[in-house]
């Protein structure tokens, strides 16, 4: 375990059984379309658990990735997000599967589904590897959850804190002395 965590939350292991049945129902739920889903990636969280995701994935599905930031004006309630790295392609009348990796208050989510939306996105599924659905401020349906977490600050396996801590293998919890 890396020196900085007080605790392994999720191990390795687990995370990469639980990618393969995603993997496996996502395949199920969408073999039988004529054109497979594009799996939008948020950056840069998402990016190990798209990677371990896709590989359990049997569909001709592409990648895209978007980069969106909390925009800081604006209160609580109509927080918006600003877009930092737009989609490369046209998804007008795609399925798109966004790939998170953590849903806490749901706002990014929101946002994000209402951009997809906008663009003409045909239909919006959610997958997230963990979920931390007592923190959540809106009403965002997650289709494919991970796991199911408490409210921790988590980091690992994509998450960060200060853009550290991303390339570990599992997901933990800091030690409190380094916030
Ligand atoms: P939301 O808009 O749902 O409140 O927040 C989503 C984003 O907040 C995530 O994509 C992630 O970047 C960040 N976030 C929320 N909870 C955690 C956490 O426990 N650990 C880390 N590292 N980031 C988090």
């Amino acid at each position: 375990m890396h020196k900085d965590l007080k605790k392994i939350l999720i191990d390795e292991k687990s995370i990469i059984n639980r990618c393969l049945e995603l993997g496996q129902q996502i395949t199920d739920d969408y073999k039988h379309d004529v054109e497979p889903p594009i799996f939008i990636a948020l950056l840069k969280g998402s990016v190990p658990f798209l990677a371990e995701l896709v590989k359990y994935v049997n569909l001709d599905i592409e990648l895209d990735f978007m980069d969106v930031s909390s925009y800081a004006g604006g209160t609580e309630s109509t927080r918006d997000i600003r877009i930092l790295k737009d989609l490369d392609r046209s998804i007008k009348g795609k399925n798109i599967i966004i790939v998170e990796d953590i849903v806490d208050t749901g706002r990014t989510l929101l946002a994000v589904t209402k951009i997809l939306e906008n663009k003409g996105a045909s239909g919006i599924k959610v997958v997230s590897l963990l979920d931390k659905p007592v923190r959540r401020e809106v009403t965002v349906e997650v289709d494919y959850v991970g796991f199911e977490i408490p409210n921790e600050f988590v980091v690992g396996f994509g998450l960060d804190y200060a853009e550290k801590y991303r390339n570990l293998p599992y997901v933990g919890v800091l030690k409190d002395e380094l916030y």
